[in-house]
């Protein structure tokens, strides 16, 4: 959802269409950068991950990003936005999300 919201703002030519779609809240929530409130960050092993694409898929704020060509960096997250509701870790048919805490505690 936020790939659609994000840079909107009642001045855009889409405004309209998109405030249709989702709502004046919804479009004012996504110019806030609310990854700042988050107290737990997901982790990825990038060397376990198969690429499926599942933890994009149910991501809530649609803020995964899955390159499958990658051998290195199989999935970013936006972490501008990501609130780390821990949904894409318990999807990941590898577990190999983990959430972490922000303040470094395991
Ligand atoms: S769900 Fe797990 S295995 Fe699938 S792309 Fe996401 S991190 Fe990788
Ligand atoms: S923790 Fe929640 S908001 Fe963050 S990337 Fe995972 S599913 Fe998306």
């Amino acid at each position: 959802m936020l790939k659609q919201l994000e840079g909107v703002t009642p001045q855009s030519s889409d405004y309209k269409k998109v405030k249709y779609l989702y709502g004046p809240v919804a479009i004012a929530f996504a110019s806030t950068k609310t990854g700042s409130w988050r107290i737990m960050r997901p982790e990825v092993d990038h060397n376990q991950c198969t690429r499926c694409g599942t933890c994009a898929k149910y991501c809530p704020l649609d803020i995964i990003d899955v390159d499958k060509e990658s051998k290195v960096q199989s999935v970013t997250m936006n972490l501008d936005y990501c609130k780390g509701c821990g949904i894409c870790a318990n999807v990941c048919p590898r577990k190999c999300i983990k959430m972490v805490s922000e303040r470094g505690e395991r």
